[in-house]
């Protein structure tokens, strides 16, 4: 078992080895009952008297359903009885010597009853749905517990999408309000967010009628008379209470990447992703009272939702909000927040560890990181050797390390070790948290036992599930019920060892993870295709030392015309405007086919390897209608 890292003897625990294995059989032989339990880590209205009330064939899925509360008054006013003073949240803005500003749980009561005010000042109702298009600042959490206190749904859009992209996403949900702020700063750089909302919502068919304007930099913007309010002027203090919330009224749309086309606005509710991430943030995190905990996530994502505003404030946890980057202004910025700041509890992405460990061991070590005790990793599988170096340079040794596997869709934390309880294996996630029933099942969907490799699936239903994309039930059963009737598919191969701990092994399809922000093939497709000069395209992720994955497209043109560099730099600004800097190929390779299967369908996994450079493997081809178009695409193959 020399693979296996034992946890350190001294960590503080919220759950031992035993604990979790009686809680784990327990929530697996009665999950009615033990949800049930865990409910009671949230203050209701009405408490619930039901567990879970699911199917996947049909797909029908809820928690609690008789239960009322409101999620704004279990991460916010509840504090106020014995935690008002206590510090909620520590703002740490872009540039070091910039000001911090750090609110207790009573200012950051004053602070949403504010915003929810100004929210019903420009007409929010419950219901409307309301996109965030945020820089990382107080205010963004702000503005997603004001719509959770007045019962409207948030729609958090990454203030890196570009102005089409948030378009797409105002008008899937059929948004009419917007959050933003005058500009962003990441690194040196300032995000130009209110020109963007007016480009989006001045340029596409949108229904906007209320854009709320939070004064950050102070950069001089245009605002549209009777559309665009500074949400100083909106603000009020007046009494402003929480909207009893049945629980599974919906609390937020949130878009994932979007692999396989139009970006799906997933849908959770409000009680059972409130019971989820109050109780995963607790056993996950092994918080105690005093912990400083750090999730350098962004609110665009899920892990912002789930372990930045929810899961710790539900908990009564003291946070740090970080507006910048992990390299601005040198590799050392993240440890120079954790010594500032004392954190104890760190968050974050593998892609962020990978950079930095890149850049040597002295950005660490010139800071004081003796107040951390724990550290976790989420987004994409973490490399054994990354692993060691996070577990051994960031934490001395000292902090356990929880690599934690979970989706937009989960909600919250699904497979993990629990810190101080479970040995660690770099690279392996671990163990399924309670009321979690992971299985491997092979292509046919036959179950898999013991020591496995296949495809990860959920058999039963867990609280913090996402209930269905918005607008598009059909879509949501066939994306992830339709493959293995009956069980959740995640999409994602895993395997499983003889200890039975699971390794993710990546997507089954293909998706591009650039530095952590991951796009759909499809969307980068999409954009180069709507250049007047390109018939076809198709994308693949190649490895890339930075990056974790460099953006390698192959592109037809229209009959008669001949690629260029003039061409790819066109193609590459088009990318830029139609996604966002993140999404800007790498690579363009411009071929005059692409390799099909019989039936139409671009053979991905080909293109992939060519683009790795791995031809040796290329498996079957037999299945191409051409297959002499190998040996052209491996000649034109482009390299750096
Ligand atoms: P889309 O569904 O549109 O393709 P996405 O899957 O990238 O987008 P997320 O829900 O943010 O969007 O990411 C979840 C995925 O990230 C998982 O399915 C898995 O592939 C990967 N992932 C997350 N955490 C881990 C982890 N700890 N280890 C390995 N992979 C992980
Ligand atoms: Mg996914």
């Amino acid at each position: 078992m020399s693979e296996f890292v034992q946890p350190p003897q001294s960590t503080v625990t919220n759950c031992t080895a035993q604990d979790y294995e009686a809680a784990y059989a327990r929530s697996l032989s009665d999950p009615d009952v033990f949800w049930l339990e865990h409910a009671q880590r949230l203050d209701w209205i009405t408490p619930p008297t039901k567990g879970g009330e699911w199917s996947y064939d049909p797909v029908e899925i809820a928690w609690f359903a008789d239960g009322t509360l409101n999620l704004c008054h279990n991460a916010v006013d509840r504090h106020l009885a014995d935690k008002a003073d206590k510090t909620a949240l520590i703002f740490e803005p872009n540039d070091p010597d910039g000001e911090v500003r750090t609110l207790t749980y009573a200012q950051l009561h004053a602070e949403v009853v504010r915003m929810a005010n100004a929210l019903k000042a420009m007409g929010v109702t419950r219901g409307a749905r309301v996109t965030l298009y945020m820089p990382m600042v107080v205010e963004g959490v702000v503005a997603m517990l004001a719509c959770a206190r007045i019962g409207a749904v948030h729609s958090v859009v990454f203030g890196g999408f570009s102005p089409e992209a948030l378009a797409g996403r105002i008008i899937d949900c059929d948004s009419e309000f917007v959050i933003t702020a005058d500009e962003g700063r990441r690194g040196n750089k300032p995000i130009p967010l209110k020109v963007s909302v007016d480009a989006a919502v001045d340029e596409h068919d949108t229904r906007v009628k209320g854009v709320l304007v939070v004064k950050h930099t102070g950069a001089d913007v245009a605002m549209k008379d009777g559309r665009d309010h500074w949400y100083a002027d909106l603000a009020s203090d007046g009494d402003c209470p929480c909207e009893p919330m049945n629980a599974e009224d919906p609390l937020f749309i949130l878009y994932t990447s979007g692999s396989t086309g139009k970006p799906k606005g997933l849908l959770h509710t409000t009680g059972g992703y409130g019971v989820w991430t109050a109780t995963t943030f607790h056993y996950v995190f092994d918080h105690q009272p005093d912990d400083i905990f750090w999730c350098s996530a962004d609110i665009g994502w899920i892990t912002g939702h789930s372990y930045v505003t929810y899961g710790p404030l539900l908990n009564g946890a003291s946070q740090v909000i970080f507006e910048g980057v992990p390299n601005y202004p040198d590799h050392g910025r993240f440890w120079q927040v954790v010594e500032k700041h004392k954190v104890s509890i760190f968050y974050t992405a593998p892609t962020a560890i990978r950079a930095l460990m890149r850049e040597g061991d002295d950005f660490v070590t010139a800071h004081d990181r003796s107040s951390l005790r724990l550290l976790g990793t989420v987004g994409e599988p973490i490399n054994p050797e990354a692993w060691r170096w996070y577990h051994r340079v960031v934490g001395e040794g000292r902090c356990p390390v929880v690599d934690t596997w979970w989706q937009t869709e989960t909600g919250g934390v699904m497979l993990t070790t629990l810190p101080g309880a479970h040995a660690m294996k770099p690279g392996s996630a671990g163990l399924p948290f309670f009321g979690v029933q992971p299985q491997l099942v092979d292509a046919e969907g036959q179950m898999l036992e013991g020591a496995a490799e296949g495809n990860l699936c959920i058999t039963s239903s867990w609280p913090g599930q996402a209930r269905t994309i918005y607008g598009d039930h059909d879509r949501f059963v066939q994306t992830y019920f339709s493959t293995y009737k009956g069980k959740y598919f995640t999409s994602d191969g895993c395997q499983r060892d003889a200890q039975g701990y699971y390794r993710i092994t990546g997507r089954v399809d293909d998706v591009i993870n650039v530095s952590g922000h991951r796009m759909g093939t499809a969307e980068v497709e999409s954009a180069l295709v709507l250049h007047p000069k390109v018939s076809e395209a198709a994308v693949v992720a190649f490895p890339h030392d930075i990056k974790g994955q460099g953006i390698y497209c192959y592109v037809t043109l229209n009959a008669g015309l001949e690629g260029s560099d003039d061409l790819a730099a066109e193609l590459r600004q088009q990318v830029r405007k139609e996604i966002g800097p993140v999404a800007t190929p790498d690579r363009i390779h411009f071929t005059d086919d692409l390799p099909k299967t019989r039936s139409g369908k671009i053979m991905r996994r080909i293109l992939r390897k060519i683009a790795e450079n791995d031809h040796g493997s290329l498996g079957d081809t037999s299945t191409l209608a051409d297959p002499s178009l190998v040996d052209r695409l491996i000649e034109g193959r482009v390299d750096g």
